[in-house]
């Protein structure tokens, strides 16, 4: 039903530390790689583009110079929850927590209505999307389409109506389908920070082209890591050769093939936009 053909940049702003594969009482958290969010702003200034920010309660403090910055240009500003605690880890209560807590303070920073939630590490399910409803929020992006993905959940959406093929509505509420395209039987992100970087330009292309030729709406994912200039932290001892390799390969290429991935979208009609003015939009109330 959407004919115009929109992206949604995201980033999820969050530390190094706070990665799922590492055990973080044995990160150095003196260390911090959040210089990547502002490496990230500085790109999308140039193109004078929309991103939506999903951020950590517990950085909010910290960052929230940044964030005021953020939340007053035209960008958006939502939940990424407390201190990536993985929501199915939580127990119903304790999730419920989460939430209102990280909304409270990044309102309380911005000034501005928080709306929109990102489940760390996509972790969901449906009595979790029930509670965001109840907690105030309008709207979930923590739907994938990845199943075979140990730490992802899976949100049941039964009595929602399919909007478009990636976005969905109960009553006010929407969830927002995170980009994934089927490449000989498996489900790939083409939407993801660690695709781009792991996989080279012209493969990762080609898979795109291939999301784009059928859906009016990519939603692409990364974190301020991966936008470091820095180099990589101290890994911590136990971590594995492949939980390194994959933390770090193609940092150094992620600007320019990010740069690429702008320019395709635009040279296919993509225009960018955030949820919020999204929901906002006439088509889709
Ligand atoms: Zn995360």
């Amino acid at each position: 039903m959407n004919k115009i053909k929109q992206a949604v940049l995201t980033m999820d702003v969050e530390d190094w530390y706070h990665l799922d594969y590492f055990n973080r009482k044995d990160c150095n958290e003196d260390y911090s790689m959040l210089d990547g969010l502002n490496n990230y702003l500085e790109i999308l200034e140039n193109y004078c583009i929309p991103s939506n920010f999903f951020v950590l309660g517990e950085l909010a403090i910290p960052l929230k110079n940044t964030l005021r910055e953020i939340a007053q240009g035209k960008h958006e500003i939502s939940s990424h929850g407390w201190n990536h605690k993985r929501p199915m880890k939580l127990n119903l209560q304790e999730f419920k927590n989460d939430i209102i807590k990280s909304k409270d303070v990044l309102e309380d920073i911005t000034g501005q209505d928080i709306i929109g939630y990102r489940a760390p590490c996509f972790s969901m399910d449906r009595n979790r999307v029930d509670l965001l409803i109840e907690a105030g929020y309008s709207y979930d992006s923590s739907k994938i389409k990845f199943t075979n993905h140990p730490l992802y959940g899976d949100i049941d959406l039964f009595g929602f109506e399919t909007l478009s093929p990636n976005i969905y509505k109960f009553n006010n509420f929407y969830e927002f389908e995170i980009s994934t395209e089927k490449i000989l039987g498996r489900n790939i992100p083409v939407s993801g920070g660690g695709y781009i970087r792991l996989l080279p330009w012209l493969v990762m292309k080609k898979m795109i082209s291939s999301y784009l030729s059928h859906s009016d709406l990519y939603i692409f994912y990364i974190h301020p890591f991966e936008f470091s200039f820095k180099k990589n932290p101290i890994f911590p001892k136990k971590s594995k050769w492949n939980e390194k390799h994959r933390f770090s390969f193609g940092r150094e290429s992620v600007t320019k093939k990010f740069q690429f991935l702008l320019e395709h979208l635009k040279l296919n009609g993509f225009e960018f936009t955030t949820f919020k003015d999204m929901i906002n939009q006439n088509e889709y109330k």
